[in-house]
């Protein structure tokens, strides 16, 4: 089995990720997250919040609807560059308009394998929504990006806040795209979460040079601390023709995925593009000066980067396969077992501290087969500690600490457990 069929078979069968719609044969592109899965993605977003809203002082949040009234998407210019007739590269999903020749030559010496496109499609990556009760109804979209919801709300945020500029706006929510080759797991799908900063600045090249730069190293920096391979993970510079429609210059940041470097998050300076598509300005209370700011965006995928810290923290050694997750986003922090399920002083014992974990962290709770397995079975679930009531418990009210990756046992007394976990937490 290669890596991404472990993953997949893994995620399956702890449930992380199951195939949307798995009873009726699946849907092409379409996830669900089981009881696992649901954990980690929700402690990726908690974290992401937590860097680019909580700990700035120049950042707010909004949420912003899915659906939104079809103008946006002729103003933000998606509905234009979206409905080209294009062939997209079956080896790196690289698209191009078809009639370009010039692109399409281009794009073919860079692959050994012959016949890569798919066929021309006019290719609109907008789902369509109709909506209302009577006919002929209303057509709108699903949204293919988060970040219109942002620009939209610029001026609300900005009237209802004492935020000034440079400020941002952080957002989390679910995008939709008609992906023609969705694939490698959650990677490409056609329902997937995004997180991003739209941060806005004066217009000034030079410091919304420094400002990209700045975000670059924050973002990258994020994903290492979260646990992230350093080896994996690089910046990918866009050249100019290969730019959205809107950016005045882009990075992606890559990690190193079993099926070849890939974009996992991108960093652009979409300049005024939008704003002033969306004829928004800002005043200066202080000089009363009136302008368009420009826009430094972070666009993450949430599937993507959830992927990949799973991808990441696969561990195999010998029979034992351990995911090594940051202890922040691992679904489970703590597991709480009796030594033994048949010895009642034992179980209440357990019991009690599981209920008393569980007031401050996300505990599991379980009592199978002997200690070696059920390590085993948090091991592979990537729960970095394991605390067991044993007899010695019941005479001195400590218990044994098991770290997942180094294997280590320590005894803790049991009133000292919540501070222990907290501080390692941090
Ligand atoms: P790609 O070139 O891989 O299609 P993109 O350049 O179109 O990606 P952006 O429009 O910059 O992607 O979106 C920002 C982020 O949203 C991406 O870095 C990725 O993490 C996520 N994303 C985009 N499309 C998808 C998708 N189909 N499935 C899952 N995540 C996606």
């Amino acid at each position: 089995m290669d890596l991404m069929e472990k993953i997949t078979s893994l995620a399956k069968r702890r449930g992380f990720i199951f195939q949307g719609s798995e009873i009726y044969g699946g849907y092409q592109g379409f996830w669900d997250y089981g009881p696992l899965g649901v954990e980690l993605k929700n402690n990726v977003k908690k974290e992401w919040w937590k860097t680019m809203v909580y700990d700035r002082d120049d950042v707010v949040g909004v949420d912003a609807a899915i659906v939104m009234n079809p103008t946006v998407w002729e103003k933000s210019g998606h509905l234009k560059a979206f409905t080209d007739p294009l062939v997209e590269c079956k080896v790196c999903h690289k698209r191009v308009r078809a009639d370009n020749e010039e692109a399409v030559k281009d794009h073919e010496k860079t692959h050994e394998e012959e016949n890569i496109w798919t066929e021309a499609k006019t290719f609109n990556l907008m789902t369509e929504v109709l909506l209302g009760t009577t006919e002929p109804k209303e057509k709108s979209y699903l949204r293919g990006e988060i970040t219109q919801g942002v620009f939209v709300n610029f001026k609300n945020v900005v009237d209802s806040t004492r935020i000034k500029i440079p400020f941002g706006i952080g957002q989390i929510g679910k995008a939709f795209r008609n992906e023609i080759t969705p694939g490698n797991l959650t990677f490409r799908s056609r329902e997937f979460e995004q997180m991003e900063l739209e941060y806005f600045v004066k217009p000034d090249e030079k410091a919304s040079e420094k400002t990209f730069e700045e975000f670059k190293l924050v973002r990258i920096k994020w994903y290492k601390d979260l646990g992230m391979n350093p080896d994996k993970l690089h910046f990918h510079d866009h050249e100019p023709e290969k730019r959205a429609h809107y950016a005045k210059y882009a990075t992606d940041i890559e990690y190193e995925a079993p099926f070849g470097w890939s974009e996992m998050e991108g960093i652009h300076h979409r300049g005024d593009y939008d704003l002033k598509n969306h004829g928004l300005t800002y005043r200066d209370e202080m000089t009363n000066e009136e302008f368009t700011p420009w826009v430094i965006e972070t666009s993450g995928g949430v599937d993507r980067a959830t992927l990949f810290f799973l991808i990441d923290a696969y561990e195999e050694d010998g029979e034992r396969v351990v995911l090594k997750l940051s202890p922040k986003l691992a679904p489970y922090k703590i597991a709480v077992f009796p030594l033994l399920k048949n010895k009642p002083e034992l179980v209440e014992k357990a019991k009690e501290i599981y209920q008393t974990l569980k007031k401050e962290f996300v505990v599991t709770w379980d009592e199978r087969g002997n200690i070696g397995k059920r390590y085993f079975a948090q091991d592979e679930i990537g729960t970095p500690w394991c605390v067991t009531a044993d007899f010695q418990t019941l005479d001195d009210n400590t218990v044994t600490v098991r770290d997942r990756d180094t294997a280590k046992q320590k005894r803790i007394a049991i009133d000292k457990l919540t501070e222990y976990f907290q501080n390692e937490l941090r």
